[in-house]
């Protein structure tokens, strides 16, 4: 069978794009053109039905990442959060758990939700190296590449792989002579780890043609990871990142040229003045192929509210072009995120994504119909078009006003009702 790749360079539009298209609200041959030069992927998975676009002119996408860690093991808890991002409109999940029965977690997990669902099949192949091996250190690399297929086999749609962590990367992390906030990507680390004590190139690197090749066969996009993403502002955009990206860059082409759906993973933390920069370097090094950003996280000190640093990073580079954002939890750097922590992640990410589409797709249509509905003192037509309207529902019904036109905030006052009775211009309708 044939990839979406190989499909739209043979000028073939496959049901899949077809889809895509009428959820884009575009055209199929748009979609098409665009996987053919690999500035959209399809996200889809091995006997799966929902396909995701995620790329070039497409609304930017949202990740919500659940797993269990090795403190904490709820298989039902896993699946109730996987839920709750779809429910709250994740566009994709990513299943990461490193603790508990892999296989079985992530197959409950795809059963659970309709949304394409990915891995970093790297986790479960290093963690069950200890039982299998001993260590994580001593990981065979014929059992990674094994896990790569059992898991694009079970249906993952995509997996972030930390092919650019190679030699060449971590002789600059070694040249630069600093890390101020170490390495925080867990594959980053994972594979950094087994590389200095086998003293070996990354097998994901070295072998690369055999990792194509399970890919192709199920057609699993390859999202290249970042694990040299800074966990620290002031690592950010540093020589160990953009060695990795360059690496990563080259692999993203060889990808392509073999008729595998890639993408590209970015930061991190990263202060606010260096999205733009990242985000054009990125696209340009890569050809443009769709940009997966991590958060970013913006600042190291918001912790329990990295949500809404992260909302601050994501809308600006989904502005400057990023094209799939991952989503941050209020739990982020401080435990295992929990169902609430998954919703507020999502809703935050969501948000984010907007206000980024409204500058860089101009997709103002939303925002149009809540500034008339809330002149109009339309409330039910507001609540239509919030992102999430469960919430202003419920604060609005807690402290409900005396007029119900208006709201508690400035009662009999309300400025948009004095204004609407005495300047026609702002009367409802116009
Ligand atoms: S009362 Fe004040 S805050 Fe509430 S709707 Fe009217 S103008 Fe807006």
């Amino acid at each position: 069978m044939l990839t979406e790749k190989e499909s739209a360079c043979k000028n073939t539009t496959t049901a899949k794009m077809k889809n895509v298209a009428e959820k884009e609200e575009i055209s199929p041959e748009y979609i098409r053109k665009q996987i053919e030069v690999g500035k959209v992927v399809i996200v889809c998975g091995a006997g799966r039905k929902e396909s995701v676009a995620i790329g070039k002119g497409l609304r930017t996408k949202v990740n919500a990442s659940i797993g269990t860690s090795s403190d904490i093991v709820d298989k039902d808890m896993e699946v109730e959060k996987a839920k709750i991002a779809e429910k709250y409109g994740a566009d994709t999940l990513m299943e990461l758990s490193i603790s508990g029965d892999f296989d079985e977690i992530r197959r409950e997990v795809l059963k659970a939700v309709k949304i394409p669902v990915g891995s970093v099949p790297l986790y479960q192949a290093a963690i069950e190296s200890i039982s299998k091996f001993g260590a994580i250190v001593k990981m065979d690399d014929d059992f990674l590449f094994e896990t790569i297929e059992k898991q694009c086999d079970d249906g993952i749609g995509f997996m972030a792989i930390h092919c650019g962590v190679n030699r060449l990367t971590l002789d600059r992390l070694r040249n630069q002579g600093y890390r101020y906030g170490g390495l925080v990507s867990r594959g980053g680390a994972f594979m950094t780890a087994w590389m200095v004590q086998n003293k070996r190139e990354n097998p994901l690197y070295e072998r690369f043609d055999d990792l194509l090749k399970i890919l192709k066969k199920y057609d699993t996009v390859l999202s290249l990871g970042n694990g040299m993403r800074a966990g620290a502002i002031s690592d950010s955009t540093d020589r160990a990142q953009i060695q990795e990206l360059i690496i990563n860059a080259e692999l993203a082409q060889k990808a392509k040229s073999e008729g595998v759906q890639v993408m590209v993973e970015g930061p991190g933390h990263i202060p606010i003045d260096e999205i733009e920069a990242n985000v054009i370097l990125q696209k340009r090094m890569t050809d443009e192929a769709p940009f997966y950003m991590l958060g970013p996280i913006v600042t190291d000190v918001s912790a329990g509210y990295d949500h809404i640093a992260a909302t601050v990073g994501a809308s600006l580079s989904s502005a400057y072009g990023a094209d799939f954002i991952c989503y941050v939890t209020p739990a982020e750097h401080l435990s295992l995120p929990f169902p609430e922590d998954v919703k507020e992640g999502v809703i935050a990410a969501k948000i984010a994504a907007h206000i980024g589409d409204m500058v860089k797709l101009k997709k103002r249509d939303m925002d149009l119909n809540v500034a008339t509905a809330r002149r109009d003192l339309n409330w039910e037509k507001q609540f239509k078009f919030f992102i999430e309207p469960e919430k202003g529902r419920k604060i609005r019904k807690k402290h409900f006003p005396k007029d119900k036109d208006t709201c508690t905030m400035c009662g009999k006052y309300c400025a948009l009702k004095i204004a609407n009775a005495f300047f026609t211009e702002c009367k409802p309708g116009k």
